[in-house]
């Protein structure tokens, strides 16, 4: 038995999953006649309490085009150092938008106001235009860290009086509103564009959806085809996206407590110097020597991936069940 921990992007779509997939009524999308990528993007614009959607291939994409929308070249961004739009983007919003990038050393990726407030440029020729502050909600190099809500309204207080934009990379927003309990809606009256992952903990195969107003959506469509993203018949997948917003919610707290349970073994190993506190479904521990453990528990059918010089990160998920939370304390305990 694989323990698969390197990511929650490795789930495969169960046979209910891909009955809807097979089932999809499909259109060509890029001249917005496919029904189902339609209901998914409108589904989910409600849940948030946002007037429109976009469907994309990756999380990746909604974030670079929400910062292509929100920005003008010699603009800048102000987000946490460690932000997927900075560090896992492949300098995309450099490339992408000619953009700036304040980098501020958050809580475990968390900024505060006054932190976004101190950045903000004066208004000099020499400096670039502050405009967009982009938050990630959870964080994934945080250890799955989450906001509240009260601590990004204060940032929306920030943001409205120097006339900045906001962002959400809500990638695995619902992993924190699992936690917090939060209304959805609250979300998308204070920020601008969101992006949600569908395939992370929600276990679809593809996609991810920005939501904005009606306008900025209608602008973000032009920048999705330009960058490559129009896609024809992807109801297919959007039935995925749709099937997983109706049923695999629920159980992300499932993977949350698997994710503490993890962490309770971890505590009992001697090579483990250090956990990061477990906020959602991301557990983030430090070792001595993290290819040789990598390799030891690899050995014993274990994946997970070096997350910096000492650390290892494991995320949970759906196909991650309690058969291979025994099965991975096992290996935990023998090492
Ligand atoms: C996974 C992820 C994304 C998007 O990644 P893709 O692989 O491009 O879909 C964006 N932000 C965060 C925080 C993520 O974890």
């Amino acid at each position: 038995m694989t323990i698969e921990l390197r990511s929650d992007t490795f789930t495969k779509p169960d046979p209910p999953m891909l009955a809807a997939m097979m089932a999809a009524e499909v259109g060509d999308d890029v001249f917005g006649e496919d029904p189902t990528v339609t209901a998914l993007e409108n589904k989910l614009a409600a849940m948030l309490g946002m007037e429109a959607g976009l469907f994309c291939p990756s999380g990746t994409m909604t974030n670079q085009i929400a910062i292509r929308v929100n920005t003008q070249p010699q603009d800048e961004v102000i987000c946490d150092r460690y932000s997927h739009v900075y560090l896992y983007e492949g300098g995309g919003m450099m490339a992408n938008s000619g953009v700036s990038v304040a980098l501020l050393a958050g809580n475990r990726g968390r900024l505060t106001a006054s932190q976004v407030e101190a950045a903000i440029k004066p208004d000099d020729v020499h400096a670039p235009v502050s405009r967009l502050v982009s938050l990630e909600n959870t964080m994934n190099k945080g250890g799955g860290s989450y906001y509240a809500l009260s601590e990004i309204q204060k940032i929306k207080q920030v943001a409205d009086r120097h006339g900045l934009r906001m962002h959400l990379d809500g990638a695995r927003l619902f992993n924190a509103l699992t936690e917090t309990g939060e209304d959805p809606q609250a979300y998308g009256r204070l920020f601008d564009t969101i992006s949600i992952c569908l395939s992370k903990g929600l276990g679809a195969p593809v996609g991810s959806v920005l939501l904005g107003d009606a306008a900025t959506i209608k602008r973000a469509r032009r920048v999705r085809k330009v960058f490559g993203g129009g896609m024809r018949q992807a109801g297919y997948l959007a039935a995925a996206g749709i099937y997983a917003l109706d049923h695999n919610i629920p159980r992300l707290a499932d993977d949350h407590r698997r994710a503490r349970q993890l962490g309770e073994a971890l505590q009992e190993c001697s090579f483990v110097k250090d956990i990061m506190p477990i906020d959602t479904n991301i557990v983030i521990f430090s070792v001595d020597d993290v290819s040789k453990i990598l390799a030891q528990l690899k050995a014993k059918g274990l994946l997970a991936v070096p997350f910096g010089p000492h650390e290892i990160r494991f995320v949970t998920h759906l196909d991650f069940t309690d058969k291979h939370l025994d099965e991975a304390v096992r290996i935990l305990r023998s090492l």
